[in-house]
């Protein structure tokens, strides 16, 4: 068997405790991050955390006026990614209720520009972003099944 770990990094530096212990409010969320980038609460679409979404780290259903946030994703990142996610999605609300628009077109990418300059994010165009995260940083212990997300990217030999 090889070792490929370094010798100066302990297991437990490499080992990230999940830092979402509790779920948090996500209407609180939104509207301090819709406030303070769109200048609104943008309350017209709700949002909720959907444990069923496994693939998809947000989505917004405009006739149902619903934002769903995947909680088995965003539990294994930190609050900033959530941020991330939760932003990507206002941008949608935003540019539906501006405009009709509900594409990843140039007018989401300036918004996404503009956030990710005031904000240091790092919001993209691709809902599965996060998840190929977790999916990277995530190994299953054969042993106990327990999912384990490390700092560095999880590479299978
Ligand atoms: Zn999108």
């Amino acid at each position: 068997m090889v070792n490929t770990r370094s010798s100066r990094a302990p297991l437990e530096a490499e080992i990230a405790v999940p830092p979402i212990a509790v779920r948090p409010g996500l209407q609180a969320l939104r509207d301090r991050l819709a406030l303070t980038y769109f200048g609104c609460r943008l309350r017209a679409f709700d949002i909720v955390w959907e444990n069923a979404m496994v693939s998809t780290s947000g989505r917004t259903f405009y006739r149902r006026r619903l934002i769903k946030i995947s909680w088995p994703i965003l539990r294994a990142l930190g609050s900033r990614e959530l941020e991330a996610v939760i932003l990507h999605e206002l941008i949608h609300v935003h540019l539906y209720l501006e405009h009709g628009d509900g594409s990843h077109g140039s007018r989401f990418r300036a918004h996404a520009r503009r956030i990710n300059r005031l904000g240091g994010y790092n919001i993209g165009v691709h809902h599965d972003a996060a998840h190929q995260v977790v999916q990277r940083h995530s190994w299953r212990c054969t042993g106990c099944g327990m999912v384990i997300h490390t700092s560095r990217d999880v590479v299978t030999i």
